[in-house]
């Protein structure tokens, strides 16, 4: 007969003092289930299951040691034992390295804690720290293995970090797919450690992010791991999952040609229906890689992570670079929604690819592919392979050099374009991207190319590596205007919001009387409640004031510093600059510094600006900047922002979202 995972704390107890013959005993005979229950067993009960007095005494100093660590290990019962009653599946992992005898049926996922020694640590994620580790077998193998311990503060786990953890372990234990993390056991000691399948080189976004002599990768292999993403996607979307958090940080190298889907944080059981899930509070969630309808209304489903694949793509062909990045979360909504922004194609991306991107990045749901068509389509898409039929050594063209293996970005022999006897490539052999003449390569099952009468050589080489002026270069030449996205609006590249977990959330609250906002956009944390009761029409909306306006011509976004609120560690939380010191008088520079602290987003030299306007005046200065920023992301009047703001007590993530939701 196999353990209850509600009495797993029983066996573990006893098999620290190493009286697990006693286990039975005492859960059938003594009806123990629950550590309380001991208060009512008496030395004579346990005389009367064979237990002599010594080992009583030993169980009477576990119990405790057990009781002084119960707060955070009654966490692990509950939540492990309801999650083990919801699944379906319990049988081992095929392939997986067998468990200890004694680890058998409900507890095959349980590992002895001496069982597992830790070495050098991998990286670490937001509920624990990951190191790599040995699992020593009773056999005397050991197998190489990650282990994610939980980070415990002070007081023990948090509640919500200890209940993503075990919900990691519970999503895992029940997943079996060549592209998906395993999962081998759980260590139930303090800490709580998770041990899994090591992947020994690292996430595939520190690969793309290599400095150099790292090479960067092959285009042909990039397709290759979209592959196997989307059949890991469609094996999860088919047991009714969302992992939402589908980025590059999270898919790890297994071997050179292997990615495997990971961290299982945030993944949710989609319900009801409509297979969606709505977040049910405020949490973190990765805005640059969220579809709308998750930033506005919390709602994730199979379709959003079909969203986030397009941008995993994405960041795969831009090497590795942050989506959105130098963009405050809700200007990121306001984006996609009100200018239809898309994420440029990238230079490695082909145009098929990128349409396929966009197919992702549909506004509505329904309108996105599916993971298991995805998989024909970026069949249909991928890039053709030839290979190099004369030397390439012009100045400015891509070389190549007989023989070698090229994949075809932009160019077929079926285009009648002007341009179609330049092609766009990368060389697998030194994975330079450029264009070169169609005659040099040749693809099985195309017809051959004319040979080119180009006087001028074609356009230039460039490699992965190469300076952003180049890349930009490249950039605006194969910019195709994404579905409604205006050209000449390239968005800005500029660095400092962390790739970490962000929260859109924490920017605010919407006004409850909008109706439309979900609980959790509503109870934002760290942000002082607005006003409750709001009309159902904003009081200070004129449309004629508005009409009034002549059209805005908005400035060049400015560089912006991440919104206030990010989460504790979050990269870029203090990166408001200090102007250098000797230009300005110590007290406009205090006060240059307080406007910049009180305004997130504004440049030193605007605050500098707005100081001058007031004739010093602090809080004038930050008044009117807020105005500015409220008039520029909206197409009210300046008066009109003002007032918004004022109604919001000048609170501009609050009044950001009231004119967002009102576009
Ligand atoms: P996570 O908490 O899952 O986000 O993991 C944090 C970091 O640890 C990841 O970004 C990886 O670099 C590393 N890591 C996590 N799991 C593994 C694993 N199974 N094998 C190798 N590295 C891992």
């Amino acid at each position: 007969m196999l353990p209850e995972v509600s009495s797993l704390w029983l066996l573990q107890l006893l098999r620290d003092i190493q009286l697990t013959q006693f286990y039975r005993p005492i859960l059938e005979e003594l009806n123990v289930t629950r550590p309380e229950h001991f208060d009512f067993v008496r030395p004579e009960d346990l005389d009367g299951i064979g237990m002599g007095r010594p080992a009583q005494r030993r169980l009477t100093e576990a119990l405790k040691r057990h009781r002084s660590g119960l707060k955070s290990k009654n966490w692990v019962y509950k939540i492990l034992g309801g999650f083990a009653s919801d699944q379906k599946e319990t049988t081992p992992l095929s392939n997986s390295p067998p468990c200890p005898p004694e680890s058998e049926g409900g507890l095959k996922c349980l590992i002895p804690e001496g069982a597992v020694c830790r070495g050098e640590l991998l990286g670490s994620g937001c509920f624990g720290v990951v190191h790599q580790g040995l699992w020593m077998l009773p056999s005397g193998h050991s197998v190489p293995v990650a282990v994610k311990s939980l980070r415990v503060g002070p007081e023990g786990p948090v509640g919500a970090r200890l209940g993503d953890f075990l919900r990691e372990v519970s999503v895992m234990m029940n997943l079996e797919h060549p592209h998906v993390l395993r999962l081998h056991g759980l260590v139930l000691g303090q800490p709580l450690q998770m041990v899994m399948e090591l992947a020994p080189l690292g996430s595939l976004h520190a690969r793309l992010t290599a400095p150099a002599p790292t090479r960067p990768l092959a285009m042909s292999l990039l397709c290759l791991f979209l592959q196997q993403l989307a059949g890991a996607m469609t094996y999860l979307a088919a047991r009714g999952l969302v992992h939402r958090d589908l980025a590059t940080r999270n898919l790890l190298l297994a071997s050179p040609r292997t990615i495997k889907v990971a961290d299982f944080g945030l993944v949710r059981p989609l319900g009801g229906a409509r297979g969606r899930y709505v977040m049910g509070g405020p949490r973190p969630i990765p805005y640059a890689w969220c579809a709308p309808e998750s930033l506005r209304q919390g709602v994730f489903s199979t379709a959003s992570d079909v969203w986030m694949f397009g941008v995993t793509l994405w960041e795969m062909f831009s090497g590795g670079e942050e989506p959105w990045a130098g963009i405050p979360p809700y200007l990121i909504l306001h984006r996609l929604e009100k200018d239809r922004a898309r994420l440029p194609r990238p230079l490695l991306c082909s145009r098929a690819l990128y349409a396929l991107a966009l197919h992702c990045w549909a506004p509505h749901p329904d309108d996105r592919p599916a993971f298991s068509y995805l998989e024909g389509l970026l069949q249909e898409a991928r890039p053709p392979e030839g290979h190099c039929v004369k030397d390439v050594t012009e100045p400015g063209a891509l070389r190549m050099e007989l023989g070698d293996p090229i994949t075809i970005i932009e160019g077929s022999p079926f285009s009648h374009s002007p341009d179609s006897t330049i092609w766009k490539g990368q060389n697998g052999k030194t994975f330079r991207v450029g264009s070169f003449p169609a005659s040099a390569v040749t693809v099985a099952g195309w017809p051959a190319t004319h040979p080119v009468h180009r006087s001028s050589p074609p356009h230039g080489e460039y490699h992965q590596g190469n300076t952003k002026g180049d890349k930009a270069k490249m950039k605006h030449q194969a910019l195709p205007p994404a579905r409604g996205q205006r050209r000449n609006m390239p968005l800005p590249r500029t660095k400092g919001i962390s790739k970490s977990l962000e929260s859109v959330l924490s920017l605010g609250p919407r006004p409850t009387g909008g109706g439309s906002s979900p609980p959790e956009l509503r109870h934002a944390r760290a942000v002082p409640e607005v006003p409750s009761i709001l009309p159902p029409h904003p009081p200070f909306a004129s449309s004629s004031s508005q009409s009034r306006q002549p059209p805005k011509v908005r400035p060049p976004w400015p560089k912006r510093e991440p919104p206030h609120n990010y989460p504790v560690g979050a990269a870029g939380t203090s990166k408001v600059t200090v102007p250098s010191r000797g230009l300005l008088d110590p007290d406009l520079q205090r006060k240059v510094t307080e406007v910049a602290l009180s305004v997130h987003g504004v440049t030193h030299q605007e605050c500098h600006t707005a100081l001058r306007a007031t004739g010093g005046d602090v809080v004038s200065a930050i008044q009117n900047l807020k105005v500015d920023q409220l008039f520029h992301l909206s197409s009210r009047s300046k008066a009109d922002c003002r007032h918004i703001l004022e109604h919001y007590q000048w609170n501009l993530s609050a009044a950001s979202r009231y004119v967002l939701a009102r576009p």
